[in-house]
């Protein structure tokens, strides 16, 4: 295993290591890091869930900085790992249900934590009770540097987001460091739990806070995480393929104040039922998968409804509503469901609404209609 390897190396030659968990946002984090550290010129290498696995990176570079996301499985494989820097970005309920309980997941994410000693960075999340609960046990046990981050409160030590502008409270004063409206890719509340995380991340790797605010700026984002894939005329395309459940969606639908929204799939535990507050945002809902005839009850009286099947009627009639709008419109495919009845995974499945886009939006597919 790699992390016998990289515990045993003479500490000169050790390369430094980020080890990223949560709920969600965990691809978004780990991919923001590796940016801002390879945009500061650092050798650095991403590797876990996305990317390569974490057990078949290369023969590990001293001087390198490894990027690792981690799910709890593979937290169970690599208990030896003794990160640099490690990121608990949140802790939601639904997920917890998933591993037996809070008890065994909170200690899955814990373990990593207490591998960590004297001059160790740890950055945690305090934006629900979990994170908060485990910083306040960590900071207790106190060997290493704790940094707590938030979304949306103002702390005495911390690094927090407050309307866009991320301040670091780590030193003597709170500093305002950048702000996130003017990010290229780091749109929603969400994002900015994910740049905070990012941000004490590499600062607990040695990089300045200039560093880190010029990758906070440039990072590209992801495929299928709120990707802008077209913008026509007022009309842009949102695919947020990847939100498979409720919790996910959720953040992509709180970023817009109005949308047409493509949603459905192969439905998870729950449905759309917690979303309920976010029903008035709704233009229209386009929906499709084993899932439309349900969430069409659930919408009824509270959002027009359109039951389309398919990704490709959905798209088309989401285009067509907003185009005869005539108003600045968001179409966002943010299903809240598994893709796995129409689909091989979620990256097939924004790739399908991608396509579907283009041959709407593309001159030469309007030609081909003409
Ligand atoms: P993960 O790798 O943990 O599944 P991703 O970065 O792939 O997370 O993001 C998945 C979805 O979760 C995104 O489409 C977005 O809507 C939502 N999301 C991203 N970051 C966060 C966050 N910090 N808190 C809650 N939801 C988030």
């Amino acid at each position: 295993l790699f992390a016998r390897t990289v515990n045993a190396a003479p500490e000169h030659k050790r390369p430094k290591i980020v080890a990223i968990t949560g709920t969600n946002g965990k691809s978004t984090t780990t991919a923001l890091i590796g940016h801002i550290c390879a945009a500061a010129g650092r050798d650095t290498r991403v590797g876990g869930n996305i990317g390569v696995g974490v057990l078949d990176l290369d023969d590990m570079h001293g001087g390198a900085v490894y990027v690792l996301e981690m799910s709890s499985y593979q937290l169970d494989l690599t208990s030896s790992l003794k990160p640099d820097v490690t990121v608990l970005l949140n802790i939601s309920p639904d997920h917890l249900e998933r591993h037996g309980g809070m008890e065994g997941y909170v200690a899955a994410k814990r373990r990593l934590l207490l591998n960590q000693g004297k001059g160790d960075t740890a950055v945690i999340g305090v934006d629900d009770p979990w994170g908060q609960r485990i910083c306040t046990e960590i900071t207790a046990a106190n060997r290493r540097t704790i940094v707590p981050i938030s979304a949306s409160k103002a702390m005495g030590r911390g690094v927090y987001v407050l309307q866009g502008l991320l301040y670091d409270a780590t030193g003597e004063r709170a500093a305002e460091v950048v702000d996130l409206l003017r990010a290229k890719s780091l749109p929603g509340r969400h994002n900015w739990q994910n740049a905070a995380a990012a941000y004490s991340a590499v600062r607990g790797l040695g990089l300045t806070s200039q560093e880190a605010a010029d990758g906070l700026m440039t990072f590209p984002g992801l495929a299928h995480r709120m990707e802008t894939v077209a913008h026509v005329g007022k009309v842009r395309f949102v695919n947020d393929s990847k939100a498979t459940n409720a919790d996910a969606a959720r953040q992509a639908m709180s970023s817009y104040p109005k949308f047409y929204w493509i949603a459905g799939g192969q439905p998870k535990t729950g449905g759309i039922d917690d979303l309920t507050d976010l029903f008035p945002r709704i233009e229209k809902a386009y929906l499709i998968g084993e899932a439309q005839a349900d969430f069409a009850k659930v919408l009824k009286g509270k959002a027009k409804v359109a039951e389309c099947g398919t990704i490709e009627v959905a798209t088309a009639m989401a285009y067509a509503d907003a185009l005869a709008s005539g108003q600045d419109a968001v179409v966002l495919l943010s299903p809240a469901c598994a893709s796995f009845d129409q689909f091989a995974d979620f990256e097939a499945r924004g790739e399908a609404f991608r396509a579907a886009v283009t041959a709407l939006t593309t001159p030469a597919a309007k030609g081909a209609r003409a």
